[in-house]
């Protein structure tokens, strides 16, 4: 156990995890009275982890969003544990209750249906009312469709925010779209299927054809497939194949300093252009801006850069 200041509560203390002493087993997986946040694949079911199958065989009790799914993912695991159902409709009225019975010493682990509990999903008022309690909460981190999406998107990842679904009706989304259009940081939006198209319709009418959006779908599953790209060109792709309607998306939109940088590097290079070799203004414009000399180089030939400059000898120093 770890010292804590003494003005840290008792009740907001939690055990150290020491590493290897307390992942090694499954039987030393799992502490009594304790809720333990578990976690689970958002498609390929390979991906729970194995900590994750020890804390779920481990534990006394499973509070599950869907009794139904989590039964499907145990079977598969070869667990049969009791199971609880928790869900939007019924947390704020059981999550005192379960907690109570997890602070006379019960093993509690929260699923959702699909990746990170408490990310669109339910849980939030289990782990609020564990912790008024004083009851330890533990994180079995695992699969989760934001940061998914954030890895395999190729915008900034230093900053970032999420922002949830989208609303559904056009009005409302487009009004919230708005607030991303001076947003210096990464948004991720989750959305549905039947609402893919005319998200994206609207993103482009308020945020404009050229801002760049990443949109993911099935991550993890066999027709997984993701672009990055201005957000006209995604909406064109989305739409050229009907099923890129089905299954499930993210949003990734980049945030406008990004842009921004990326506009006013093209803008420079651009004018250099007007006087200079494509390596020449791609190097010089790289130098002022700080974007990458090779971008701007590959910018530089896509533009059709006047041939008025280009000598072959110029060009030897091209970005390789
Ligand atoms: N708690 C979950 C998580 O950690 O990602 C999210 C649950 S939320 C109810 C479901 C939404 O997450 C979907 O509508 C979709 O936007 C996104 N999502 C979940 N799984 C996904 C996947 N495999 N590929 C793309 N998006 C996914």
């Amino acid at each position: 156990m770890s010292r804590l200041p003494p003005d840290v509560p008792a009740a907001h203390q939690s055990p150290v995890n020491t590493g290897s002493e307390d992942t090694a087993t499954p039987e030393r997986a799992v502490r009594a009275g304790a809720l333990y946040v578990v976690a689970t694949p958002i498609g390929n079911l390979g991906d729970l982890s194995p900590r994750a199958r020890d804390v779920l065989a481990g534990v006394d009790r499973i509070a599950a969003e869907d009794t139904r799914t989590t039964g499907v993912l145990l079977a598969h695991c070869g667990l049969r544990r009791p199971l609880v159902a928790l869900h939007e409709h019924n947390e704020d009225r059981i999550a005192e209750a379960l907690i109570a019975a997890v602070a006379r010493g019960e093993s509690l682990a929260l699923v959702s249906d699909a990746g990170t509990p408490l990310v669109s999903d339910p849980g939030y008022a289990l782990v609020r009312a564990a912790r008024a309690q004083g009851v330890p909460v533990y994180a079995v981190p695992g699969p989760c469709a934001v940061i998914a999406a954030l890895s395999i998107c190729g915008l900034a990842t230093d900053r970032f925010t999420f922002a949830g679904f989208l609303p559904s009706k056009s009005s409302a989304r487009r009004a919230r779209l708005q607030e991303f259009l001076h947003e210096p940081r990464t948004v991720i939006v989750y959305e549905s299927a039947h609402r893919i198209g005319d998200s994206l319709a609207d993103l482009v009418a308020v945020l404009g054809e050229q801002r760049q959006i990443c949109l993911a779908r099935e991550i993890s599953k066999r027709f997984e497939e993701s672009i990055t790209a201005s957000a006209a060109a995604v909406l064109a792709w989305q739409t050229a194949d009907a099923h890129r309607s089905l299954g499930e998306f993210v949003l990734v939109i980049e945030g406008v300093a990004a842009a921004t940088d990326d506009a006013n590097a093209e803008r420079v290079l651009r004018l250099l252009l007007g006087e200079l070799s494509p390596s020449r203004a791609a190097r010089l414009a790289a130098e002022i801006t700080g974007a990458p000399r090779k971008q701007l180089y590959e910018l530089a030939l896509r533009a059709g850069a006047s041939n008025q400059n280009q000598g072959e000898n110029e060009d030897n120093d091209a970005p390789k």
